[in-house]
Formats: C-alpha cells, sequence, structure tokens
C-alpha cells in the first residue's frame, strides 16, 4: 500500500498536470460512468492530500475522494491518451497529461461536509503544513498499545505504513513494543520530527530510502530495489550492524535491532 509520501507525490504532480483548465473525465467502468459524467467539463481548483487520502476539489463544490487501498494505482500519460481499457475507474484529461485511475479502495464523489467527516477520523498528517503533533502526543500518552501498533493507525497519525514504521523507529531508537504512554515527550519530539524529514525526503526522492547520501555511497538511481533502508526488511541493522529481530505487530511484520532500541 502506498504510504503517505506518495499521495502528496501524486498530488503535487496533479496539480501541475490538471488545475485550472476543464477536463475531460471518463469511465470505463459502469459504476461510475455517472460520477466521471459529473466531472467531465469541470475546472479543477485543488488538489488536497491527507495521509493516505487525496481530495480534488472542483470548481461546482464537488469533491472526488480517492484511497487507493493495496492495489490502487495512478498512471500518468501524455495527452490526448490512448483508448481506455476495462479496469479504469477515472480518466481525468488536462491540457498535456492525462491521469489514469485504477483498482482504488475508494473513488466518490462527496460534498465539502463529507470531506470534513473523514479528515476529523484521521490523525495529524506529518507532511501538512497545518499538523498539530500534539494531537498525536496526547494519543499516544493516553494508550498502553505498542507504538509499533500506534504508528499504523490512520486516527493516530495518517499517512504511515510498514516501511516507515519499521525505519523511523529504528532511527530515533525506539522499540516498537514498548507501550505508547512509556515514550517521553523528547522521544516523542525526536519521532515527530524524523516523520515529517523522512516523509519529506520521500516526496523529493519518490521512494522509501532513509539513509543519507554519505550512507548510500551511490546515486539512489543506481540502489537495488529495497536498499538504503536501516531497518525493513534488512538483515542487519543499518545503523549498528546487529542482526535484526523480526515479529509480527498488527498483522505485519516489523523489524528492530536490540541495540539500537533497547526494550
Ligand atoms: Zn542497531
Amino acid at each position: 500500500m502506498p504510504e503517505g509520501h506518495t499521495i502528496h507525490r501524486l498530488a503535487r504532480d496533479q496539480r501541475r498536470d490538471l488545475v485550472g483548465a476543464p477536463l475531460g473525465a471518463s469511465s470505463a467502468q459502469e459504476r461510475f460512468v455517472g460520477g466521471a459524467a459529473r466531472l467531465d467539463g469541470q475546472v479543477l481548483r485543488r488538489v488536497e492530500p491527507w495521509g493516505k487520502h487525496l481530495f480534488q476539489w472542483y470548481e461546482s463544490g464537488d469533491v472526488l475522494h480517492v484511497h487507493l487501498g493495496l492495489i490502487g494505482k495512478w498512471q500518468r500519460r501524455p495527452s490526448p491518451p490512448p483508448l481506455a481499457v476495462g479496469e479504469m475507474r477515472l480518466r481525468l484529461e488536462g491540457p498535456e497529461r492525462t491521469w489514469d485511475l485504477s483498482g482504488p479502495m475508494v473513488c466518490r464523489i462527496v460534498t465539502p461536509d463529507d470531506r470534513d467527516a473523514v479528515v476529523a477520523r484521521l490523525g495529524p498528517d506529518p507532511l501538512r503544513p497545518d499538523a498539530d503533533p500534539d494531537r498525536m502526543w496526547s494519543r499516544l500518552q493516553r494508550s498502553d498499545k505498542p507504538v509499533g501498533i500506534l504508528l499504523m493507525e490512520q486516527d493516530v497519525v495518517a499517512g504511515i505504513g510498514n516501511v516507515y514504521r519499521s525505519e523511523l523507529l529504528n532511527i530515533v531508537g525506539i522499540d516498537p513494543r514498548r507501550a505508547g504512554r512509556a515514550v517521553t515527550r523528547d522521544e516523542f519530539d525526536a519521532l515527530w520530527a524524523e516523520t515529517v524529514r523522512q516523509l519529506r525526503l520521500g516526496v523529493r526522492r519518490n521512494k522509501i530510502v532513509t539513509m543519507s547520501p554519505a550512507e548510500l555511497g551511490r546515486p539512489i538511481s543506481r540502489l537495488a530495489r529495497g536498499a538504503g533502508r536501516y531497518a525493513y526488511k534488512q538483515e542487519a541493522c543499518g545503523r549498528c550492524g546487529t542482526p535484526l529481530d523480526v515479529f509480527p505487530l498488527a498483522g505485519r511484520r516489523t523489524w528492530a535491532c536490540r541495540a539500537c532500541q533497547p526494550r
């Protein structure tokens, strides 16, 4: 599943390609033909990411709400695009570029109130300038759940998935099994700052590579797939070389270093 940096990157690119001109909207799937017809010819005003959710605001007040889920994806093509194929839920054709959406978990047209109701259930998104870290802090402080589970709960903090969870906790030195309420304010401040820094890096690099250029030793374009990470799916800790422990948490495997992340 894409993590938050992917959605912010998509929003940035869609802003450049689609905002400001009337769009051609269509669907190759019966279930969204009506929705696409409603958007067809409208001007897109802005594109707003929040965690793993994307909202496109149209001139009429319609808001397109998209969540990619596990298999959904957006594809960007030059305009005019080739003939649409069957799995395409929505095509948005701009003057220069066309965006095709396939396989989303959520694709629906909602009102601004509906959008507010969705984001009311989400925690702060560290990539948004209006993010309030104290909301995440208060959730951690009230919880006996392991911090490695809390980081994956979208109503605690929006946009972190399994890769960033392992990386962030390794970098700041917190065992993922530690209770949320046992995280100190200093540790939390370090965790939040590193989360913001890493997600921004993810937007810029367009992939999850958490190591610094000096540690990488080669250009990102020449890294093997999955390389450039400290913990996620690694044999040994990228910070100290200790073999990593692997265990399930929130139904997904996580990696932790017993030297850097003492229990
Ligand atoms: Zn280590």
